[in-house]
C-alpha cells in the first residue's frame, strides 16, 4: 500500500443497478445548457448506465443547481455532487483570482471530476467507464482541445448533431430555462469568473447587486497583484465605467482596453 495516495486507492460503489456488458458512462454535468441537454438527450435514447455528477466550487449559480433537480426528477438518475464548497474562496485568498497561466480552478475541478471516475472504475473492473461531456457539435475548437482526444472521452452532442442552439431548444422542450438566465447571460460559468463577458459583469452590476457587491469583497481578499481586473480596469473602475455608460443611455461601448 506504501507509496499510493489515498485518492489512488477510493472507491464509489453506486446504490443503482448497472446493467450487465455494458459502458458506464460518467456525465459531467455543468448545470448549463449544454450538459443538461445532453443528460437529457441520452436519457430520451435509452442510454443505460449513465452516472451524472456535478462539481460544486461554491461560485454556482442557484439556478443550475434548481435546474439538476429537475432533471434529475425526469431521468430519474441522481447526480453524485462532489462538494468543494468553500475551497475557491479559499484558494481566491491565498493565490489570488485565476488567470490563463494559473487557471487553478479548472485544473482542481477536473481532478476531483477525474478522482470519482477512477473511484468508478475500481468498483466497477468489469466496465468500461467512459466520460460523457457536453461539447455542443457546433463548438468545433473545444472538440480539438487535447482534453477531450481521449478514447475514454465521448462528445454525445456532436454524435447526435445538436449544435449549442438545439441545446436550448432541448432544455426548453423539458421545461429547464433557468429562470431566463441565458437571456442576460452567454453561459452558464461560475456566477464570478474572470472570462466573461463585459455584458454578463454589467448585468451582474445593475441587476443583481448583492453578488456584484459580494464579488468586490471577494476581491478584498485577494492577495495584492492577484486582484480582478477586466482589460485593465479593477472592480471599482468597471462600476464607474457602466454608470458613465447607463448616463450615456446604454448606447455607448464599454472602452475595455
Ligand atoms: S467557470 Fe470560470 S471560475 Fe469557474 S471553474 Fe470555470 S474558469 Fe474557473
Amino acid at each position: 500500500m506504501s507509496g499510493k495516495k489515498k485518492v489512488d486507492l477510493k472507491i464509489t460503489v453506486l446504490e443503482r443497478e448497472i446493467k450487465a456488458g455494458k459502458p458506464i458512462y460518467i456525465l459531467s454535468i455543468s448545470g448549463g445548457k449544454d450538459s443538461l441537454a445532453m443528460w437529457l438527450a441520452m436519457h430520451e435514447h435509452g442510454v443505460d448506465n449513465m452516472v451524472p455528477v456535478t462539481f460544486i466550487g461554491g461560485w454556482d449559480w442557484d439556478c443550475a443547481m434548481e435546474e439538476i433537480k429537475r432533471v434529475e426528477l425526469i431521468t430519474g438518475d441522481r447526480c453524485r455532487k462532489l462538494d468543494s464548497t468553500g475551497y475557491f474562496d479559499n484558494v481566491l485568498s491565498l493565490r489570488g483570482w485565476p488567470s490563463w497561466h494559473v487557471r487553478w480552478c479548472t485544473g482542481y475541478k477536473r481532478d476531483q471530476i477525474q478522482v470519482f471516475i477512477n473511484s468508478i472504475a475500481r468498483a466497477y473492473p468489469e466496465h468500461r467507464v467512459l466520460s460523457a461531456v457536453g461539447i455542443a457539435a457546433d463548438e468545433v475548437k473545444r472538440q480539438k482541445k487535447n482534453g477531450v482526444k481521449s478514447k475514454n472521452i465521448i462528445l454525445p452532442l456532436v454524435a447526435l448533431g445538436l449544435k449549442e442552439r438545439d441545446c436550448l431548444r432541448v432544455c426548453a422542450q423539458a421545461g429547464v430555462t433557468w429562470g431566463g438566465h441565458y437571456y442576460s447571460h452567454d453561459r452558464m460559468s461560475c456566477w464570478c469568473c474572470p472570462w466573461q463577458k463585459k455584458v454578463d459583469y454589467r448585468e451582474l452590476y445593475f441587476n443583481n447587486r448583492k453578488k456584484w457587491n459580494l464579488m468586490r469583497a471577494m476581491d478584498e481578499t485577494a492577495p495584492e497583484g492577484r486582484k480582478f481586473h477586466w482589460g485593465k480596469n479593477s472592480l471599482e473602475q468597471m462600476e464607474e465605467i457602466f454608470k458613465a455608460d447607463k448616463a450615456q443611455g446604454g448606447r455607448k461601448c464599454l472602452n475595455m482596453t
